[in-house]
């Protein structure tokens, strides 16, 4: 058994899928969520790529969790990941170990990732980067103030 998996074991969610040698697992995803999360990250899908959805949570009691083969989050997917999956978790894996775990939160701004609604805004106009401040699950322009609830975020982000 692989030290990624002895990793798995520890947390009492055992899984039954063959690890990756390098690349990222996201884990303790809400139930349902990894096929938007896969679109969403626009993978190319030429590296393996793994899913399991809907599967027993000795912490959640259903949970999804993505492996990705020869890929590490930059920071935009990361914050795309905050929106969506609150409270799980994205590891790093090289050489077969998790050598990083962290906390997926939700971000207090964004940058690039909201297409913002309203057709007038500039960012729909120019090439520009949107700026969102997030806070009580709405966020808001920072360049029109349009206000988003987080269905219409995670919308804009597929
Ligand atoms: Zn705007």
């Amino acid at each position: 058994m692989s030290n990624a998996m002895k990793e798995y074991d520890k947390e009492k969610d055992v899984v039954r899928l063959n690890p990756i040698s390098n690349g990222t697992v996201i884990d303790h995803l809400p139930p349902a969520t990894g096929p938007t999360i896969i679109r969403m990250l626009k993978l190319s899908c030429k590296e393996p790529i793994m899913m399991a959805v809907n599967i027993d949570s000795k912490k959640k009691g259903k949970k999804d969790l993505i492996f990705i083969e020869g890929k590490e989050l930059n920071e935009k997917e990361v914050q795309k990941l905050g929106l969506i999956a609150q409270g799980s978790t994205w590891n790093i894996v090289k050489g077969k170990r998790v050598v990083s775990k962290n906390k997926i939160e939700m971000p207090k701004e964004t940058t690039g990732i909201i297409v913002c609604s309203n057709p007038k805004c500039i960012t729909n106009n120019e090439t520009l980067e949107t700026k969102f401040t997030i806070a009580n699950n709405m966020g808001k322009c920072h360049y029109c103030e349009r206000e988003m609830n987080m269905k219409d975020i995670i919308k804009s982000l597929e």
